[in-house]
């Protein structure tokens, strides 16, 4: 099932990039999308994260998606391929001391808040547009800022969801150093290739 999937969804994604979201999933499960050729998995906690790294392949890229605390980032920035989820300046001044520290450049991508609900962690729009018109490449010189990441509201609405991955998208393409727009999971992931995404996160629909 897990193998059909993947194959399914590549197909209907075509070049963009998919991430495959692991979290809750076993080592086992895991292997089997690893099998298929696949080497790109997110998970969402640290220490979940750090388990799997230790236990699975060294030639999978690990990508960090979930809110991450500030004290648990000197752990990951060793072997991280990509964090999605950098929401604030702060974490963005941490990231970039602690890589330096390991003698890196991390890769990161800027989480915008585009939801509606409250729980949602990110740059507010006013945020990110004033961070992408500064030198922040200069401010940040151990970071490697390539895109941004979003999540839409958790709703049916199809039209609202489209309107919150419509302003991401135009957020992301006035500035054409950045070459990331990560927005679409397993509910969502249609309308977001509609609006120009090209990094989708999916979990449930591949593992159940
Ligand atoms: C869990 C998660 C996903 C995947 O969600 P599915 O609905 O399982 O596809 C994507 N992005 C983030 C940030 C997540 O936490």
């Amino acid at each position: 099932m897990i193998k059909k999937k993947i194959i399914q969804i590549k197909k209907q994604i075509g070049n963009k990039k998919l991430i495959i979201v692991s979290k809750y999933r076993s080592n086992q499960e895991i292997m089997t999308a690893y099998n298929t050729g696949h080497r790109d998995f997110g998970e969402n906690r640290v220490q979940e994260l750090i388990k799997k790294y230790n236990e699975l392949p060294k030639d999978i890229r690990w990508h960090m998606i979930g809110h991450l605390q500030k004290n648990k980032v000197k752990y990951i920035i060793p072997f991280i391929h990509l964090i999605h989820s950098v929401d604030s300046l702060k974490l963005l001044r941490l990231i970039n001391d602690v890589s330096n520290k390991y003698n890196k450049i991390t890769n990161c991508l800027i989480q915008v808040k585009i939801a509606e609900e409250e729980t949602k962690f990110g740059f507010s729009k006013e945020m990110i547009i004033d961070f992408l018109n500064s030198n922040y490449n200069e401010s940040y010189p151990h970071l490697n800022i390539i895109g941004l990441m979003g999540m839409a509201t958790a709703t049916e609405n199809k039209i609202q969801i489209g309107n919150e991955f419509n302003l991401l998208h135009s957020l992301y393409s006035k500035h054409s150093k950045l070459s990331t727009l990560c927005m679409g999971m397993s509910q969502d992931y249609k309308i977001a290739i509609q609006k120009k995404s090209n990094m989708i996160r999916i979990g449930s629909y591949i593992f159940s």
